[in-house]
């Protein structure tokens, strides 16, 4: 896992106004060395209304703090009423954008194929996506665990270049550990984690494969932080309500420490 810079990704999902959004980048970029922020890449996945103030933030006092958005729309422009293309992500300077995420795939109904083109909508704006994948407590119970999110990594990622694929950040988010409070055990993470890497050796080379940053999500706090990434398939997190706290936040990005 060393060659993989980790990537801890903070999803505020529809949290935070103005105000508060400028308080929390501040914050976060001020409780963390240039060193730990050279080290482990730190990013922020703010709701779309403040990306412009996060993106003047960054901006204006160069913080080593990138961003990204939450979704992308599959469409480039036009009647589309409430989407937002990814051109106009990247006007506004984002680096990443969430494809899949289980709140996404659940209450906005997106299957496999509307993920897919999303992922492949993000690197024709030159952003980078972050697939998300994971399973359901029925899933998991019925042992069905690696077998569902391999899928969801085959099909989000189908029809891309052996160069895009190697570029992609893919989250195994179990979805019964998403803001539960339970986290699955550094075990459970490792295990999901090694196969999806595998898979994607099996499909991609493992060039490709160990290229790839595969982070986990669900429910990762300070506390926890350490064991999880002591897995060496496990490249960082993706972080939902520990990322709307800024000491909280820059302690998981010192996991190190
Ligand atoms: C998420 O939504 O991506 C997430 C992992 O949330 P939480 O950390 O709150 O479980």
């Amino acid at each position: 896992a060393d060659a993989r810079r980790p990537l801890m990704a903070g999803n505020w999902k529809m949290n935070l106004n103005h105000f508060e959004a400028n308080l929390l980048v501040q914050k976060l970029a001020a409780s963390l060395s240039e060193k730990q922020l050279t080290d482990v890449e730190v990013a922020v996945l703010p709701p779309f209304t403040d990306l412009r103030t996060v993106q003047t933030a960054v901006d204006g006092d160069k913080l080593l703090i990138v961003y990204g958005a939450q979704d992308i729309s599959t469409h480039k422009s036009g009647a589309y009423t409430g989407e937002v293309a990814g051109s106009m992500l990247e006007k506004l300077g984002c680096t990443y954008v969430l494809a899949g995420h289980s709140e996404r795939r659940e209450y906005h109904n997106e299957d496999d194929a509307t993920v897919n083109a999303k992922v492949k909508a993000a690197f024709e704006n030159n952003l980078t996506p972050i697939l998300c994948v994971g399973e359901g407590l029925s899933v998991r119970e019925e042992n069905g665990h690696v077998a569902h999110c391999t899928s969801q990594v085959d099909a989000g990622l189908a029809g891309l270049k052996p160069e895009q694929v190697k570029q992609v950040v893919i989250a195994y988010e179990p979805v019964w550990a998403i803001g539960t409070g339970k986290t699955a055990t550094p075990e459970d993470a490792q295990e999901v984690c090694g196969e999806i890497r595998a898979q994607l050796a099996k499909v991609h080379g493992s060039e490709v494969a160990d290229a790839v940053r595969v982070l986990y999500g669900g429910s990762v706090k300070a506390a926890n932080i350490a064991q999880i990434m002591a897995k060496p398939d496990v490249d960082g997190a993706l972080i939902g309500g520990a990322s709307l706290d800024a000491e909280e936040f820059a302690s998981i990005a010192r996991f190190k420490e």
